[in-house]
């Protein structure tokens, strides 16, 4: 396994990150109420940790997205919309990885729309060398490698998010044939970055 994959981020590497952005987060929007929008699904794991890392009155919301077809323009559906209105909110969206940067700009653009208070984004992987549309990402966990990432919500094929801490696939051919391939890291091989 050791030679297929390489563990980038362990569990106590991630836990470490997510307390120093939640103390951030605490500290520059002390006196402030924010609303932490989570983008689903690979979000979902960071946006639970970072909330219980952050010692305000925060709130929580959800939103869903899609890419509309197979090409990479950016362009997507909101397949689930947030509850509530965020005009005149201070708003946090919180992203598993930013890579090209698309999918967020576009997003982004979306929400600026609705009139928010101010609008940033905390994002646990910044896979910066791939970025085609710059973005200000205020809260970043880790400057992530151009290489494809699993664990900690992020998936292929919706297996693997699970995983407490976050690897690099070295074959991403090797995943597509075989989805499965690397599912006894969920068992005694993960352990040790537990
Ligand atoms: P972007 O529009 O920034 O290129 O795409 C961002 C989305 O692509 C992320 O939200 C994520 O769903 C997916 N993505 C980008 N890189 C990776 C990766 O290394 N691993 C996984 N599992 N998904 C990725």
């Amino acid at each position: 396994m050791q030679e297929q994959v390489t563990v980038l981020y362990t569990a106590g590497d991630i836990r470490d990150r997510v307390r120093a952005l939640g103390a951030g987060i605490t500290r520059e929007y002390a006196g402030r109420q924010p609303v932490l929008i989570s983008v689903l699904k690979g979000g979902a794991m960071f946006h639970a940790d970072l909330l219980r890392a952050i010692d305000l009155h925060a709130s929580v919301d959800f939103m869903s997205i899609s890419a509309y077809g197979e090409g990479s323009s950016g362009v997507v559906r909101i397949m689930k919309d947030l509850d509530r209105d965020i005009g005149g909110r201070d708003v946090i969206v919180v992203e598993d990885i930013v890579d090209t940067g698309l999918t967020l700009t576009y997003l982004l653009s979306a929400l600026r729309a609705r009139d928010p208070a101010s609008l940033e984004v905390c994002a646990l992987l910044d896979k910066s060398v791939r970025r085609i549309t710059p973005i200000d990402i205020r809260y970043r966990g880790f400057d992530c490698p151009d290489q494809f990432v699993l664990g900690y919500g992020l998936d292929f094929d919706e297996i693997y998010r699970n995983l407490p801490f976050i690897v690099a696939v070295k074959d991403v051919g090797a995943l597509s044939r075989n989805p499965a391939a690397f599912v006894s890291l969920l068992g005694p091989d993960g352990n040790a970055y537990r």
